[in-house]
């Protein structure tokens, strides 16, 4: 049996991972800023739907939640959940045991994926 792995899935996780936290250059460089728009589900789901527009695979899809929440569940729990159309501050550090199953289970999905669209293309 030969194991199959996707790079691009593979790298895509761990960069979501970090640069999830890009938005805390500009307050790091001076520039004010207001908010983080990237810790916000809004903006997850902006993410997700323009990499599945893109790229048409699921699997990079379910890449990008499981980065996201992999990213909120070693956060600080402090997210403006719902920028931008609402700048309010949500702590949410008391779901941190929802995000890590959360980033389990949509890397299992993300990892079935792959699986099968390489089973599809007969690689
Ligand atoms: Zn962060």
């Amino acid at each position: 049996m030969v194991r199959r792995i996707s790079i691009s899935l593979f790298l895509l996780i761990p960069v979501v991972g970090i640069t999830t936290d890009v938005d805390h250059l500009p307050s790091a460089l001076g520039i004010p800023q207001a908010i983080r728009p990237a810790h916000s589900f809004v903006f997850l789901l902006v993410s997700v739907g323009l990499v599945l527009l893109l790229t048409r695979r699921a699997d990079l899809g379910a890449g990008v939640l499981t980065g996201f929440l992999g990213h909120l569940s070693v956060d600080t729990g402090l997210f403006p959940a719902f920028s931008p159309f609402s700048f309010a501050y949500f702590n949410l550090g008391s779901y941190r045991g929802y995000f890590v199953a959360g980033s389990i289970l949509a890397s299992l999905l993300a990892g079935y994926l792959a699986l099968r669209r390489l089973r599809s293309e007969g690689a």
